[in-house]
């Protein structure tokens, strides 16, 4: 048996994946064994699944090989289920198998939350993964096939409800006012007859944006024919709909998407790991609090943005910048020198607006909207593909798309 540390890194998202590359460049194959497990043989571009769910994009354009980016000859890829972590005993515990390692990072991810909302889990879809959002886009679209087909077919079957405009919400409805007109044309039906209808409980969309850009953004959609309904609070999902406001209006679809809000990982609190609202709140140098080898990133962890005096919202961007730290922390716990905190540089925040418009600010506060804003998106999930695999990432999956 080899006694080299073992390095376990659990979760191939932008975190997980980024993390396996980083120490792979950083240690010899004597310095450290190195495992990733994931549930599935792929790594998904989780900020694209709007698109898949939306059907603009196929579910394989956001699907990237985990054995494309990683070279299972410098780190052993295990295809698996986490159901808990043991940290007493040093253990994972998977589905069909189990691991012990010297060092963890935990990158498990997050799943949608419904905060308990009835019947939202049952009646609802959420852009959750690849196969839960491919499900959306063929949902949408047998809803049109089928009204096509039924003349007696009733028109709420072809609205389309969306709870919740935060980035997940709005960026949805983007894409479906490009969706909508296409599946019209394919099924013969007028685009009058087909209401999206995208509800938020606060006064306002995106709150990460100032007025201005929520503004654009909200003209943008409403004129491709997006109802927004702001201060407009869900209190339950039913067979036909969701039950809104106070007087308790119930909006009939035939699709209903839940795009409410995200949680941590589950395996957090199955492993008994102390949380705050469902995540660790980690120390500045990722590690988990009283846990020296054990590191937690992306969705499962806040990270303390002491100038605001808040956690630092979850991004990709800030997943795969963690990434970079763990692995250099990593490297610094194996050859016995100092960590370094957590830093995040924020290369600023976009949301698209469908294939050619979008809001966002960048480079330390210049906004940008228009295509101006959906070519930087572009170019920022180009960048990302890059980092993560390189230029033949880019050139294989890399967002081409013209306007
Ligand atoms: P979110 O929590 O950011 O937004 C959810 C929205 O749903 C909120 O505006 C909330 O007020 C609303 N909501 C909650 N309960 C409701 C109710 N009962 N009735 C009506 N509205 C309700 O969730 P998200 O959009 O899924 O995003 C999750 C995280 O992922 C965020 O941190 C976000 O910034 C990040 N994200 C980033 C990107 C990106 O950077 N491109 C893309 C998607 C998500």
């Amino acid at each position: 048996m080899s006694n080299k540390p073992k390095i376990v890194i659990l979760g191939a998202g932008y975190a997980g994946l980024t993390t396996t590359r980083r120490l792979i460049q950083r240690l010899s194959l004597e310095q450290a064994e190195i495992v990733l497990v994931n549930k599935y043989n792929y790594h998904y571009e989780a900020i694209w699944l709007h698109e898949v769910a939306a059907g603009t994009i196929s579910p394989n354009d956001a699907r990237v090989m985990i054995s494309d980016v990683i070279n299972p000859k410098k780190a052993t890829l295990v295809y698996d289920t986490v159901v808990k972590i043991n940290k007493d005993e040093k253990r994972v515990v998977m589905k069909n198998s189990e691991t012990t390692y010297d060092y963890l990072v935990i990158a498990l991810g997050w799943e949608s939350n419904d905060f308990g909302i009835k019947g939202m889990s049952e009646h609802a879809f959420a852009i959750e993964d690849i196969n839960s959002s491919r499900l959306i886009s063929e949902h949408i679209e047998n809803q049109f096939s089928k009204f096509n087909k039924d003349e007696n077919a009733d028109d709420d079957s072809l609205n389309i409800l969306v709870g919740g405009a935060g980035f997940t919400g709005i960026e949805f409805v983007g894409e479906l006012a490009e969706k909508i007109p296409v599946l019209c044309k394919k099924y013969g039906i007028d685009r009058s007859k087909v209401r999206v209808i995208n509800v938020e409980a606060s006064p306002s969309i995106l709150p990460m944006f100032d007025k201005e850009l929520v503004d654009y953004a909200r003209k943008s959609l409403e004129d491709r024919g997006i109802e927004i309904k702001i201060g407009s609070s869900i209190s339950e999902c039913t067979p036909e709909g969701f039950i809104v406001g106070d007087d308790k209006e119930l909006i009939k679809a035939g699709t209903v998407v839940w795009t409410g809000g995200v949680k941590g990982s589950p395996i957090l609190e199955k492993s008994g790991f102390e949380l705050t609202k469902g995540k660790v709140n980690v120390d500045n140098d990722l590690r988990m609090p009283g846990e020296e080898n054990i590191f937690v990133i992306g969705d499962c962890s806040w990270v303390w943005n002491k100038e605001a005096d808040r956690p630092y919202p979850s991004t990709a961007q800030l997943a795969m910048q963690e990434a970079d730290v763990v692995a250099a922390n990593l490297e610094a716990l194996l050859t016995k020198q100092p960590l370094k905190d957590f830093v995040f540089d924020d290369k600023g925040t976009i949301a698209s607006l469908g294939l050619s418009d979008g809001i966002g600010v960048i480079f330390s506060g210049n906004k940008i909207t228009g295509k101006t804003a959906a070519t930087m998106k572009k170019i920022a999930d180009n960048r990302a593909l890059y980092l993560k695999g390189g230029v033949k990432l880019v050139l294989k999956k890399g967002k081409i798309r013209p306007f």
